[in-house]
C-alpha cells in the first residue's frame, strides 16, 4: 500500500468550497487504496493576521487585538457550519476552536500587560491558524466519512529553541514520526497535521519560518517514507517565472531537486527554500499541483533532471535586500578578512544570499536582507576595526533597495555563451547590473539589479527562458 504526503496551502483551505475540493482530493486517493497524511496551512490571511494581533497587543490597542480575534473565531466558526451538520463532529470541533480563540484573546492580553513579546510568546500566538485549520478540515473530513483525526505537529516535530526559524531536531522527530504517527497511519487513521511549527522539548510552539508548511509536510514525508510528496497549491505547479511578474509564465513539466532548490531559494515563492532537503536523502518525488485544477498533472520533481535542451529554465528575483561592500586596496593577499566579515554577518543573523569577488581581491560584495543590513554593517566594521584604522579596508559600503535576478537551469551547465546571452538581454532591456555570481553547480546563475528594475529584468530574461523552450519544442 503506498503511503501519500499530501500539503494543502493557505488558498487551498482558504475558504469552504476550496476544502470541499480538499475533501475530495483526499477522497479519490483514499479509494485509490493509498494512505494519506494531510499537512495544513492557516487559512489564506490567517498568519498574517496573527502577526498583526501581536504587534497591536504590544501597543495596547486592546480594541484592535479583541476585534480582530473575534473575527477569526467567527470566520473559523463559520467555515465549520458550512462543512458539517449538526451533531457530536460539529460540535466538538467547535467547542476545540473556542478554546483555541480564547487562549488566543488571553495571550494577546498578556502581551498589553507586560506591554513587550518575546520571540517564544510570538510563536505561540501565530500557531493558532494551522492549529484552528486542521482541527476544521478534520472535521469535514470525517463528516465526509473519512477517519481523520486532527493533530498539532508540536507532537510529532521536535525543534531547537530558534523561535521564528526554528531548526528540526532530527533524531528525536524522527523517532517521534516512527513511533507515534506511523501506527495511526497502520491504524487506518487519516492524520491531518499542522504545518509550519513544531515544539521544544520543554514544550514550547515553535515555527519553521513563513511559508513552512511546506517544510513541516517534507519532513513528514522523509519520516514515513512516503512514495510521494504532494504540495497542493493555487498555480498548476512550478512556472518559469511568477506569474504576478511575467503571465506569460508556463508550467514546468519537470524540474529537478538541485533547480527547485535553486529557485525556491532565490524567491520563487511556490515552494519553502528547505522543502527539498529532507526527501533528497530519500530520493522521495514531488509534485506540485493545483486544488483547484486538479485534473493537471503538475510539475514533478524528482532526483535527476529529465535530460532537456531547455537551458534556462526559470526565472526568479528577491525583493528587499541589499549589497554590501567591503574594499580597500590593503586587502590584497591579507587572509581572513573575508572570513570575519562572513562570521560578523552571520552573528547577527543575516543570512547572506549571494556573493560576488572581483579577482582583484580589492574588494568583495555580498547580498543580505535589508532588515539586516545596517546592524551588518556595524558587526562587519567593529570585527574588521584594525583593518579599518590601519586603512587596509576602506569601509563597508551598504547598497539598499537593490534585488536579485536569478536564471535556473541544469541546460546551462556546459552551454557555452548563456551568461553573454543573459547580460546582453539586459543591456538590450536597460537595466544595469551592479554584481553577478554563478553557482558552483552551475544551476543557477544570479546578478543584482536596481529594485526598481525588478519587473523589467525578470521579464527579458523569461523571454530567454520562453524562446528556449519554443526551441526544444519546435525541434520535436
Ligand atoms: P500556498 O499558500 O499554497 O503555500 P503560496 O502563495 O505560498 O501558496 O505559493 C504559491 C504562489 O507562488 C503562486 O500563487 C504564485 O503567485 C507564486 N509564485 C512565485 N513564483 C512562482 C513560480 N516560479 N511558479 C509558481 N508559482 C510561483
Ligand atoms: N501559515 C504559514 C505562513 O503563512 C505557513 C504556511 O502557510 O506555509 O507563513
Ligand atoms: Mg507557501
Amino acid at each position: 500500500m503506498k503511503t501519500l504526503t499530501m500539503k494543502f496551502g493557505g488558498t487551498s483551505v482558504g475558504s469552504p468550497e476550496a476544502i470541499g475540493n480538499v475533501i475530495a482530493i483526499v477522497q479519490a486517493e483514499l479509494q485509490r487504496d493509498q494512505r494519506v497524511m494531510v499537512v495544513v496551512s492557516a487559512f489564506a490571511g490567517v498568519t498574517d493576521l496573527l502577526y498583526e494581533t501581536v504587534r497591536e497587543a504590544v501597543a495596547g490597542n486592546k480594541w484592535n487585538y479583541l476585534s480582530a480575534s473575534q473575527k477569526l473565531r467567527e470566520r473559523h466558526l463559520e467555515a465549520l457550519t458550512i462543512l458539517t451538520t449538526t451533531g457530536p463532529i460539529r460540535d466538538e470541533a467547535q467547542a476545540a476552536i473556542e478554546k483555541l480563540a480564547d487562549q488566543h484573546a488571553q495571550l494577546c492580553q498578556a502581551v498589553t500587560i507586560l506591554g513587550d513579546v518575546t520571540p517564544r510568546i510570538t510563536d505561540a500566538i501565530v500557531t493558532f491558524g494551522e492549529r484552528w485549520s486542521s482541527i476544521i478540515v478534520a472535521a469535514a473530513l470525517q463528516h465526509a466519512g473519512v477517519n481523520a483525526t486532527a493533530y498539532d505537529s508540536g507532537q510529532f516535530i521536535r525543534t531547537d529553541d530558534r523561535h521564528g526559524s526554528a531548526t528540526p531536531i532530527w533524531g528525536e522527530t524522527e523517532t517521534l514520526i516512527r513511533d507515534q504517527l506511523l501506527p495511526l497511519l497502520d491504524q487506518g487513521v487519516t492524520p491531518v497535521l499542522t504545518g509550519f511549527m513544531g515544539m521544544t522539548a520543554d514544550g514550547h510552539h515553535t515555527t519553521l519560518g513563513r511559508g513552512g508548511s511546506d517544510y513541516s509536510a517534507a519532513i513528514y514525508a522523509a519520516f514515513t517514507e512516503s512514495d510521494e510528496l504532494v504540495i497542493w497549491t493555487d498555480v498548476d505547479g512550478v512556472m518559469t517565472t511568477d506569474p504576478r511578474i511575467d503571465q506569460r509564465a508556463r508550467v514546468l513539466p519537470n524540474v529537478s531537486y538541485q533547480e527547485v532548490g535553486e529557485l525556491a531559494f532565490y524567491g520563487a515563492k511556490v515552494l519553502h527554500p528547505k522543502t527539498v532537503q529532507p526527501i533528497l536523502v530519500k530520493n522521495i518525488p514531488m509534485r506540485v499541483r493545483n486544488t483547484f485544477n486538479p485534473q493537471h498533472p503538475g510539475t514533478l520533481i524528482g532526483p535527476q533532471n529529465i535530460p532537456t535542451a531547455t537551458v534556462i529554465k526559470a526565472v526568479t528575483s528577491v525583493r528587499h535586500v541589499s549589497l554590501l561592500t567591503v574594499s580597500g586596496r590593503g586587502m590584497l593577499g591579507v587572509p581572513g578578512i573575508a572570513g570575519r566579515t562572513f562570521l560578523a554577518t552571520a552573528d547577527v543573523g543575516a543570512n547572506i544570499l549571494m556573493i560576488s569577488q572581483a579577482s582583484s581581491e580589492q574588494h568583495f560584495c555580498f547580498v543580505v536582507m535589508n532588515n539586516k543590513a545596517l546592524e551588518a554593517r556595524e558587526a562587519i566594521e567593529a570585527a574588521l576595526v584594525d583593518e579599518i584604522e590601519r586603512e587596509d579596508v576602506d569601509c563597508v559600503e551598504v547598497m539598499p533597495e537593490v534585488a536579485i535576478v536569478t536564471a535556473v537551469g541544469a541546460g546551462m551547465r556546459g552551454t557555452p555563451g548563456v551568461a553573454g546571452r543573459i547580460f546582453t538581454q539586459m543591456g538590450e532591456a536597460g537595466v544595469n547590473v551592479i554584481a553577478i555570481a554563478q553557482g558552483a553547480s552551475e544551476v543557477s546563475v544570479s546578478f543584482v539589479i536596481a529594485e526598481a528594475d525588478i519587473d523589467q529584468a525578470v521579464t527579458a530574461l523569461h523571454d530567454l527562458a520562453l524562446e528556449s523552450i519554443a526551441a526544444v519544442n519546435g525541434s520535436g
